[in-house]
């Protein structure tokens, strides 16, 4: 049985509204003003009006997916003598390592378990003993397990030694509210199909102008060369140095639209915060148990146990429930036996009510009606 559409219950690419999808029913000319000073300029602007309220700050858009702009930071932030420590408690964490490692960038790594908040005072004893450390990046939400970690507490430290301070927050800025000049971030990373509910195509970089302005000449690549981008972008009115993804940019610009008309980011956090609560209720009454303890838990993605009856299969699962409307995750943790539930994009309490009947349905062992 095929369904036509379903709704995707993961954290990117995720569920679009249909104005979103219309958006792109136009072909935009790259070098027109139509295209770069109203469409890549305004989304620039407002990009970093939803970062703060402070001045100080510009912002870079990069074709590719989320690592792509992770990786043109890393590249052009940091120098030949500076050393970054990288915080990691799961996957995308440790794809920071794996960056750095390729790059040749030094570095150190604080890891803890995929399930625990990173220890404050470990991080404090790190900088204190490594004096060469001159950055630190971590991921806000790990969406490995959907572990909310403490941007704000690391801030303190990276104020406090005077360190350059690098957010992995993909899969939370638009979701979340944060202020980063309040946070003392200099790099903010996200990307267009997690919380401002865009489709795939490209990334961005929120940053400290002055900042932004010592990454140049820095990167040994040319197409995630940060800082040329941010060049181009800046004198150019909005261009891209490259083909720029002008489908996507214009489903981006009509998703900000609807964040403004949702109520803006903490309007939107309610509505996750609310998908998220309903639905770690409801499957705790149908005898799942979560990865995380509660007071962990972001409102964007979370983990479950897999059910211990020996008849389940996560495939299975899996197509019981894209039969009836549902595409949920696989389990992205290394140790334990899981699959997860995004609750970000454009899905709703409703929703999650009849996430959670067709999830009744199928678990429903005995019933073993498919194809
Ligand atoms: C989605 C995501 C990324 C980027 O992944 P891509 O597949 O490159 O888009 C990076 N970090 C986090 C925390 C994410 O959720």
């Amino acid at each position: 049985m095929t369904v036509s559409n379903y709704l995707l219950l993961t954290p990117g690419p995720l569920t679009t509204s249909n104005t979103v999808k219309k958006a792109m029913l136009f072909d935009s000319c790259t070098w027109d003003d139509d295209y770069n000073l109203d469409v890549v300029q305004s989304i620039r602007q407002q990009l970093v009006s939803l970062a703060t309220t402070q001045t100080g700050y510009s912002s870079v858009l990069l074709q590719g997916s989320g690592s792509y702009a992770v990786e043109a930071v890393l590249g052009g932030a940091i120098g030949s003598q500076d050393k970054i420590l990288i915080i990691s408690n799961g996957a995308y964490g440790a794809r920071m390592v794996e960056m750095a490692q390729r790059m040749g960038l030094q570095h150190t790594v604080y890891a803890c378990d995929e399930v625990m908040l990173p220890d404050i005072e470990k991080i404090e004893q790190r900088l204190q003993q490594d004096s060469q450390i001159t950055h630190i990046a971590m991921v806000h939400c790990e969406t490995t397990t959907g572990i909310l970690n403490p941007i704000e507490k690391v801030a303190r430290l990276a104020l406090r030694y005077h360190k350059c301070y690098i957010v992995d927050a993909m899969s939370s800025f638009g979701g979340i509210p944060m202020d980063i000049a309040a946070l003392n971030i200099d790099f903010l990373i996200s990307s267009a199909n997690k919380c401002i509910q865009g489709v795939p195509g490209f990334a961005f970089v929120i940053a400290r102008t002055e900042e932004l302005e010592k990454c140049e000449g820095r990167s040994r690549s040319l197409s995630l060369d940060l800082h040329a981008q941010w060049r181009c972008m800046e004198d150019f009115q909005g261009k891209w140095r490259f083909t720029s993804p002008t489908h996507t940019v214009l489903a981006f610009a009509q998703a900000l639209q609807e964040l403004a008309q949702e109520g803006g980011i903490a309007a939107r956090y309610q509505r996750y915060q609310r998908n998220q609560l309903k639905l770690v209720a409801g499957m705790k009454a149908l005898g799942f148990n979560t990865l995380l303890e509660d007071a962990l838990h972001s409102p964007i993605i979370t983990a479950f146990y897999s059910p211990k009856t020996t008849d389940y299969q996560f495939k299975t699962f899996y197509l019981r429930l894209k039969s009836q409307g549902f595409v949920i995750y696989p389990g992205k943790v290394s140790q334990r036996d899981c699959f997860r539930i995004g609750n970000i994009g454009e899905v709703y309490e409703n929703d999650i009510t009849a996430l959670l009947i067709a999830i009744e349905n199928a678990i429903d062992w005995e019933n073993k009606d498919e194809k």
